[in-house]
């Protein structure tokens, strides 16, 4: 038997259930939406999670395509999945969780006694860490962005070569192979030995059939090259930035942006234009380091400093 929360498997089956975590302001218990595949024969397991930013939704598009695909009785080892982790901020369709104003992203490894936040990744994050490997999808949030997967423990981790093979297995195309912030799964699980990517499926609002796609996509990719299902997969050169260039405006007013998402950028060519709201130019703001266009704002508004668009750089194929 395998259990996740209240789901429960017997080898060949599966089963879905909710991971109880605490109570909502009126006291009702909640609990997140959980799912257990188990395998009829012996294998590795593989946990998958979504909407740990409440409004990308891809994810969970991935996770409730994939589900129904997934015959046990064809399954080695067994597949974990919560469908939805940041509970609070899915209900409002927000990024940050409400009751405490917090990043999920940067709330791991977590903490079963803290806030709501650290109880919610706590919970999760002892499903992943009794798991071989680890897939957090995520996406650019409602901004414009290309489909990656990100490799974030960082070059000098000891799990960086695993980390940087799940992320090639899966596929997307686009890999960022760069250390990021404290607090993030693709960053604590890896310290526990598991190897973790975090794909970043484009970035809407609501869902984006190409980005879920390549996202089924990628989770197939992964279960037949680890061995979970039959089938093969031969991995592809990604393309992989290591570097990041972000990119605000030093003006107030409209931007047009002129690369389009993927597209080669020299150095020193435009990235964006910004004019009035009459349309007299403002300012032209031009790469500082060649590289792909990678991520954009959707509004065309902007004040003075406030983000842009992203240049993946230090570009090479891995
Ligand atoms: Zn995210």
């Amino acid at each position: 038997m395998v259990t996740f929360g209240t789901a429960t498997a017997a080898p060949g089956e599966k089963d879905t259930g909710r991971l109880e975590v605490g109570e909502t302001r009126d006291g009702s218990t909640f609990g997140l939406p959980v799912a257990v595949v188990n395998g009829v024969d012996d294998g590795r397991t593989l946990y998958i999670q979504a909407a740990s930013d409440g409004d990308e939704l891809n994810g969970v598009g991935v996770i409730q395509r994939t589900l129904p695909q997934l015959d046990p009785t064809e399954l080695s080892g067994t597949i974990l999945v919560c469908g939805v982790v940041n509970y609070h901020a899915f209900q409002v369709a927000e990024h940050r969780n409400p009751i405490d104003d917090t990043k999920m992203n940067r709330a791991y490894p977590g903490d079963k006694t803290g806030t709501s936040s650290e109880r919610i990744a706590a919970a999760t994050f002892n499903a992943a860490i009794s798991a071989d490997y680890v897939l957090d999808l995520h996406q650019g949030s409602t901004s414009q962005m290309i489909d990656e997967v990100r490799v974030r423990c960082g070059t000098r981790h000891r799990l960086h070569e695993e980390c940087l093979e799940l992320a090639k297995v899966f596929g997307c195309g686009y890999i960022l192979d760069q250390k990021g912030p404290d607090g993030q799964l693709a960053r604590a699980a890896p310290d526990e030995g598991v190897p973790t990517i975090d794909p970043e499926l484009g970035g809407c609002v609501g869902w984006d059939e190409d980005s879920i796609q390549r996202g089924i996509n990628g989770v197939f990719n992964v279960l037949n090259y680890y061995g979970f299902l039959d089938g093969h997969h031969d991995t592809r050169p990604q393309t992989r930035a290591s570097g990041f260039e972000q990119y605000g405006s030093p003006v107030g007013g409209l931007i047009d942006l002129k690369p389009d998402l993927g597209d080669r950028v020299a150095r020193g060519e435009t990235l964006f234009e910004v004019t009035d709201v009459f349309g007299e130019p403002k300012a032209e703001i031009t790469a500082d380091s060649s590289g792909v266009f990678w991520r954009a704002r959707r509004l065309p508004q902007v004040a003075t400093g406030e983000y842009v668009c992203s240049v993946g750089t230090n570009v090479d194929t891995y």
